[in-house]
């Protein structure tokens, strides 16, 4: 067990404060509470489990359901009709700027609000995820089963907004409180939400607003998602599914494991095709021996790993 040390568990030894917490104050500072680490509430059950790994951080959208049952593509369509209409492009346009706003900001909402657009974060979600066919997300009871048997705490870590996130868990037939925390793009944004107009003044937003965007694959949003766990990030899992977040998430010392990709990556400690692979690909989350060859899942992918040279582009999402 190893959780940093800002709230050390009952009984456990006192040590050196993390180098990262140094580098964390200016990330809270936008946050008048922000909240205890999981590690200073989980109750620690694994104890002493042969596991290596005191927890596990897992994205949402494309990671615990396939990228193919049309919400990516849907909310594609809905983040150009929002550019379409908040900016007055063309539908061609607008899809090549949806994606010039994800390579340049990481977002289309992060690009607006750096060009000065007048975008509020609960319209933008309301229109690009409030509008998703969510019927097309079915209950997955493996899933829930799955999460369930995971014995290390468990945080959901998603560029989404709550609502959504919240939507999903639903459809998927997850409880929310299968989690111990969820890290989604209020928490990480908490200062877009402090609206000036609130105030009383009329008119454009002050040119003083900070309308930075913090989001995965940002180092301040890794930061941050490991701070807010509270365990050394050596000891903690990373599951998404894009090439990006897994690099950045090597970058601050996670272990990772790619989701629902063909080839590996410089960065990714394991390859999964999908969530449901996980017991079969990384056994030793439940403490249990790897297999040789990673189990009959496992063999198949690291197999496919070796043979597949067709590297699959990142999706350009948000
Ligand atoms: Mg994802």
């Amino acid at each position: 067990m190893a959780p940093l040390n800002m709230w050390p568990l009952p009984g456990a030894a006192p040590s050196r404060p993390s180098l990262l917490l140094l580098l964390l104050p200016p990330l809270f500072s936008r946050m008048q509470h922000p909240p205890p680490p999981v590690a200073s509430v989980a109750v620690m059950e694994f104890r002493g489990s042969k596991s290596p790994f005191d927890c596990l951080l897992l994205d949402l959208d494309d990671t615990l359901y396939s990228s193919t049952i049309g919400i990516r593509q849907a909310c594609k369509k809905n983040i150009e009709d929002f550019l379409a209409s908040k900016c007055g492009v063309s539908e061609g346009r607008a899809s090549a700027l949806r994606v010039e706003h994800f390579r340049s900001h990481g977002s289309s909402l992060a690009g607006l609000l750096a060009l000065g657009y007048d975008v509020h974060p609960d319209e933008y979600h309301s229109f690009v995820h409030g509008r998703l066919p969510y019927e097309l997300i079915r209950p997955d009871a493996g899933l829930r089963e799955l999460l369930l048997s995971i014995p290390q705490p468990k945080i959901l870590f998603t560029n989404s907004d709550r609502q959504h996130a919240r939507r999903t868990l639903r459809r998927l037939g997850v409880e929310e409180d299968c989690f111990h925390r969820i890290i989604c793009f209020e928490t990480m944004n908490p200062h877009l939400f402090k609206d000036e107009r609130e105030t009383g003044s009329s008119g454009p937003l002050p040119a003083t607003r900070n309308v930075e965007v913090i989001l995965k694959p940002s180092a301040a949003a890794m930061k941050m998602a490991v701070w807010l766990a509270g365990f050394a990030p050596h000891r903690t899992l990373f599951v998404d599914d894009n090439e990006r977040n897994i690099a950045a998430g090597k970058a601050i010392g996670l272990r990772t494991a790619l989701v629902g990709k063909r080839e590996r990556t410089k960065e990714d400690d394991y390859l999964l095709d999908s969530i449901s692979e996980l017991r079969q690909v990384i056994p030793e989350i439940w403490g249990e021996q790897e297999k040789k060859g990673g189990g009959e899942h496992g063999a198949a992918t690291t197999m496919r790993r070796d043979l597949d040279s067709i590297r699959e582009t990142t999706p350009i999402g948000a």
